[in-house]
């Protein structure tokens, strides 16, 4: 067996090339990661590479994950014939399984595969301490990462603490967002007083420098550090770039149009040793190998340039031959769509005027056409979406709801969606919704165990220092953090000086005594504790679980889960790392990206916006809101790039289609919390052809499909055949807001828990809890089929039964 087999010959071409720079560019679905990923085998198998040697940067964790999958596979099998001389299909599973670990042994765990920011953490953790800072901040290899609400809470604190402003004209958010630009554009706070002037100028220059110095304080970096230190790390210190340079021989960049300025300095560092690329020359033993492709650049809000997928040859190129193919590869057929598909979305793609044309040619049949629905609004759209689906379950004896995405441009779309979903009851997941990670109990538990690493993150011992209470009065930690400041030591150096804390004698005493016992019985245990038990550890020992357990309300049951779910995460995460520690435990926690969700196995539909879609594939993918201003965003429409920029976004929705296509556009729509609004369908629409879209549906009534639901919820009639078409929309419907203050109950009326609701999207339920009393009554509600929710019965569409 070779790495070669079920390759074309251009992709073949890829694989084999052993040295040097190599720039593979071509459409989607044409293989490319696929080339990537059995290049890396070939490189290990064929050519004896150390796989410690070998540095790929992916886009998402997700990918990266699934590439090691598919390394792990491919060696694996190679190893089974090479063995037993047979075909892996004929191997026992237990067998099968026996080599695979192995392979994970000697192979998967030594490389370096992952996002940029994955890598480059990684690599601070052996070096950061060596990085000497322009304005002589220092850090340890303990650093903590804050993520964007860790980052917008210190920023937070130091506009309203510190410089004492007011958070409505001096926004935090707007400031953090300054800062980040800055940082990214490698300024630091003098650099940044130059570019800026006012009074916010200053102060917002003022923020930057404080923020730096509160990060380094709690000796923790942001997402924005961990590139931009490794560069400036690499460039200050030879001794260190050398290593890393030797070290890595063999450097891979899936998604190369994406890469921003700062990603590409890196690589350049780390491939040339500093020199000019042009100039380096010595190519023995080494390698760069990145693919792309220019029409699927949709990150130019975070900075990605596409011209760096097109300067490579003149970057890393053999300047002294004219043949430029001796350094690029194309791919011209793609694997993944039908040719109707495929034919429409080069269509689309070819009225963009920034861009080096290419053939792409399908290898698979015609198919089925495009499918261009026309709906009265979001919430009929998202009953049309969801009735094709249970059409088509109905249909296809092979249908799995795991083959179906639902792909928006803007994440608020996916409410519309979801609700048509639980009204059908199809299971399904929202890429992005809010992240895992960003929940209140994860995030506290994170806290202590980062508190463990890095005693110096006071960020997150503030988090913690009274979760649960343990009577620490606010006045008291205020005078010991003004203390830590003037001392210019960490808070917990303060804190946990016993003699100090006893002399403030009464309660906070005694809970800032009892905080500290506690962070110490941890820190002793964590010198021999795997990760999945030092959070075990944590909650127990913390009290945490146990207040869940006597709140025992259906919420803290929740919370319960989502940290049985984190020791999960722990337990993956130790399977993938023999080596597991906790740092590195808390690293990858910090950067799980929103499409990264683990359990694509379950079968149920995906929600995501067309960015989280890229590199990914679907049987069948519906592309909803086909609006001017929606999609191509308002902000787009008169911006000839911008415009570009949306294209391709829509050229990347629809080539992640294999078998079929969904467009649907509404005639109005509520944008933004804002009035309904007449809308236009999209221009992209318009540069499909004609021949193969099915266009001109009858379109689905927003208001029948209405009062058909009212119907349905009061005489639970089953709505799979009950579907009504309507031709020619109704004006003058009733709004969500005003149905809503319509449904809902007059004031005063008393909740029992026990009594039954029904919902305008839920259906019926049973109240299970009620919080609070009189006006500010909220209730829980459980609903057939789903979780609890806690509704504002003021609010809510819901009505007694
Ligand atoms: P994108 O631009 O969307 O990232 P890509 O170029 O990376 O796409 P892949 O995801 O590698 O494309 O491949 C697309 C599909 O085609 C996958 O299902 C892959 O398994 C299949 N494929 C790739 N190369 C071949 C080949 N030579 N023969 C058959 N199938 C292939
Ligand atoms: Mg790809």
């Amino acid at each position: 067996m070779s790495f070669l087999a079920g390759l074309n010959d251009a992709q073949r071409r890829a694989v084999d090339h052993h040295e040097g720079p190599l720039l593979l560019v071509a459409g989607a679905g044409s293989g490319k990661t696929r080339a990537l990923t059995h290049r890396i085998a070939h490189l290990i198998g064929e050519h004896g590479a150390d796989p410690s040697q070998i540095l790929a940067v992916t886009f998402t964790n997700k990918a990266a994950r699934e590439m090691k999958e598919r390394l792990e596979l491919l060696l694996a099998q190679r190893l089974a014939q090479s063995q037993f001389g047979q075909p892996w299909s004929t191997l026992p599973p237990v067998e099968q399984r026996q080599l695979r670990t192995r392979i994970y042994r000697e192979v998967t765990k030594e490389l370096w595969i992952g996002t940029f920011h994955a890598l480059f953490a990684r690599m601070l953790r052996y070096d950061i301490d060596k990085f000497k800072d322009k304005e002589g901040l220092t850090w340890t290899k303990q650093f903590s990462i804050y993520d964007e609400a860790d980052a917008q809470s210190l920023v937070k604190e130091i506009v309203t603490q510190e410089l004492q402003l007011d958070p409505k004209r001096f926004e935090p958010k707007k400031v953090r967002w300054a800062i980040s630009n800055a940082k990214n554009q490698g300024w630091f706070p003098d650099q940044l007083a130059a570019q800026v002037d006012g009074q916010r100028g200053k102060l917002t220059v003022e923020t930057y420098r404080r923020y730096r110095k509160a990060l380094a304080a709690n000796n923790a970096l942001d997402f924005d550090d961990l590139l931009l230190l490794p560069v400036q790390l690499l460039q200050q210190n030879e001794q260190i770039r050398r290593y890393w340079h030797n070290r890595f021989r063999h450097v891979l960049v899936d998604e190369y149009q994406d890469t921003n300025r700062t990603q590409y300095e890196l690589i350049k560092l780390l491939v040339t040793d500093g020199r000019e690329p042009e100039t380096f020359e010595d190519w023995q033993g080494r390698s760069v190998f990145v693919v792309g492709d220019a029409d699927q650049s949709i990150y130019s809000f975070r900075a990605a340039d596409f011209t760096i997928l097109m300067g490579f040859q003149d970057d890393f190129g053999d300047k002294a031959s004219d043949d430029s193919t001796r350094t690029m590869v194309k791919l011209e057929e793609n694997y993944r769509s039908t040719s109707t598909i495929l034919e429409a979305a080069n269509a689309l793609i070819a009225n963009n005027t920034e861009r080096i044309d290419k053939v792409l040619r399908a290898t698979r049949g015609e198919g089925e056409l495009i499918t261009l629905t026309r709906c009265d609004d979001e919430i009929a759209e998202a009953e049309a979406v969801v009735h094709r689906m249970r059409m088509l379950e109905a249909a296809h004896p092979e249908f799995r709801w795991g083959d179906v995405a639902v792909l928006y441009r803007t994440n608020a779309q996916s409410r519309a969606i979801e609700e048509s979903l639980v009204r059908w009851r199809i299971p399904y997941i929202v890429v992005g919704g809010l992240r895992f990670y960003d929940r209140r109990e994860i995030k506290d538990v994170l806290a202590y165990l980062r508190l463990l690493v890095n005693p110096a993150d006071t960020v997150s011992l503030l988090r913690v220092i009274n979760v649960p209470k343990r009577g620490i009065g606010k006045t008291t930690l205020q005078r010991l953090a003004d203390a830590a400041n003037q001392l210019g030591i960490p808070l917990w150096d303060v804190v946990s000086d016993a003699e100090a804390v006893r002399s403030l004698g009464g309660r906070s005493a005694k809970g800032l005594l009892q905080f500290c016992e506690l962070i110490n019985d941890l820190q002793c245990s964590s010198q021999d504790q795997i990760p999945s038990e030092m959070i075990q550890q944590v909650m127990e020992k913390s009290g945490y679980i146990s207040e869940l357990i006597t709140e025992a309300t259906d919420e803290a049951e929740e919370r319960r889960r989502n940290l049985q779910e984190l020791v999960n995460a722990a337990l993956q995460y130790q399977e993938e790392n023999e080596e597991s520690n906790l740092e590195g435990f808390l690293a990858s926690a910090a950067l799980a990206s929103d499409a990264d969700s683990k359990d694509t196995a379950a079968d149920r539909v995906t929600l995501m916006t067309l960015h989280s879609s890229k590199g990914l594939e679907f049987p069948l993918v519906f592309l909803v809101g086909m609006e001017q201003g929606l999609f191509p965003s308002y902000r787009s429409l008169d911006d000839q790039s911008s415009l570009e920029e949306e294209r391709r976004l829509c050229y990347v929705g629809m080539t992640r289609a294999k078998e079929r296509l969904f467009l649907s556009h509404a005639s109005e729509r509520r944008l933004w919390g804002g009035m309904r609004q007449p809308a236009v369908p999209s221009l992209f629409l318009a540069e499909l052809p004609e021949g193969l879209v099915q266009g001109d549906l009858p379109q689905i009534g927003g208001v029948a499909l209405r009062r058909e639901r009212r119907l349905d919820r009061l005489t639970r009639v089953d709505r799979a055949d009950n579907q009504r078409i309507k031709v020619g929309g109704v004006s003058g419907a009733p709004s969500n807001a005003v149905r809503r203050r319509q449904a809902g109950p007059a004031p005063g009326k008393a909740w029992v828990v026990g009594d039954r609701v029904v919902h305008s999207s839920f259906g019926e339920g049973e109240i299970t809890h009620t919080f609070g009393s009189g006006e500010k009554v909220s209730i829980a509600v459980k609903f057939a089929g789903m979780g609890p929710k806690i509704l504002d019965p003021r609010l809510a569409p819901i009505e007694p039964l």
